[in-house]
């Protein structure tokens, strides 16, 4: 149930971020019609290429015949993951508002009303944003059958480590650089940001631009070099919500007395991270592929409330970057 429940979260985010740029385009050809009048509104709009032309027909479909003085769709839904305006309230991520904040610009009130519902939800549920909400996250784990089968054709993959602590560094001297410019450099690397403004770029104009080779190459070095790479060493992001949701409610938590020791989880785990001896820690996204490879029901999400609550003990073992066998 909860694995369905993720990958419909997951699905309804990557939509939601083809929505925002489509909504947008569908306005601008509503205001063009308004002023060039239908047929050479149509024309100019197919002269914008062929995948705005197709985004604006398939919209048309959908909508139907919209009444002219109806409120623009983009006042409903605009932005991406990054920054995302749903009717008159303003989201950004953990990430964002770091940056805002280390550049100095935008009120402090503002920002943190912003940032309110991720972060809460950080502190509570850990590193969920990656395993649920991340755009990125959710092309990254298509790689894996396709990282699979290279295995099973024999070609070559290797399983690079490196240390956890990268992306803490990754993130400081971001967020100094930020600081020191006075200008937001997260988006430039952050993959959700770099996927939300290629997205928008392909719907508006047809075409991809340097952002789109950056993530390319990050799944070929996810295919090639190690799973999940970027996520486990160097975002910066995911170094922010491991280090918020250092002491979350939720955990993977482990029945010795059902665990045959098999490894099934170990190996499925794309973070490196070993539900077997119940290290998961301060890194796990919450994405419960092990609990559904486990083939003798030992695994389950559990809520650990004060009381219960068992401080992460194996946050150490994820700062100084040791992984499962
Ligand atoms: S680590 Fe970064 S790219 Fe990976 S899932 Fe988290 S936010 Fe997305
Ligand atoms: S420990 Fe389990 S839930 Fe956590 S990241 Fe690994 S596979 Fe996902």
């Amino acid at each position: 149930m909860w694995y369905l429940a993720r990958k419909t979260t997951q699905t309804l985010v990557f939509l939601l971020v083809i929505a925002a740029p489509a909504a947008a385009l569908y306005d601008v050809a509503q205001h063009a019609r308004s002023i060039y009048g239908e047929s050479l509104a149509a024309r100019r709009i197919a002269e914008m290429g062929a995948v705005p032309d197709l985004m604006v027909r398939a919209q048309e479909y959908i909508w139907g015949s919209r009444s002219r003085n109806a409120p623009p769709l983009s006042e409903s839904l605009a932005g991406s993951p990054w920054a995302l305006r749903i009717g008159g309230y303003v989201m950004i991520e953990p990430l964002n508002a770091l940056g805002a904040l280390a550049a100095g610009g935008g009120a402090a009130g503002k920002i943190l009303l912003a940032v309110l519902p991720l972060l809460l939800l950080t502190i509570v549920l850990g590193r969920v944003f990656c395993g649920w909400l991340c755009p990125v996250h959710f092309l990254l784990e298509m790689t894996d059958s396709l990282r699979a089968t290279l295995v099973r054709l024999g070609v070559p993959v290797r399983n690079l480590r490196l240390k956890r602590g990268v992306k803490f560094a990754v993130l400081g001297l971001g967020a100094l650089s930020t600081s020191v410019i006075g200008a937001q450099i997260f988006p430039l690397i952050y993959p959700p940001a770099v996927f939300g403004r290629e997205m928008f770029e392909f719907i508006f104009y047809g075409s991809l631009g340097g952002g789109a080779i950056f993530l390319l190459a990050v799944a070929l070095v996810e295919i090639f070099l190690s799973r999940r790479i970027w996520c486990r060493y160097l975002c910066p992001g995911g170094g922010l919500y491991a280090l918020l949701g250092s002491f979350r409610v939720v955990s993977i938590n482990r029945v010795p007395s059902l665990c045959d020791s098999c490894g099934d989880c170990n190996e499925t785990c794309a973070f490196g991270l070993s539900p077997m001896t119940d290290r998961t820690g301060m890194e796990c996204t919450s994405c419960l592929e092990c609990v559904r490879s486990c083939p003798t029901d030992a695994l389950a999400i559990r809520l650990n409330l004060p009381g219960h609550f068992r401080p992460h003990a194996d946050a150490a073992s994820s700062l100084s970057g040791e992984e499962a066998a």
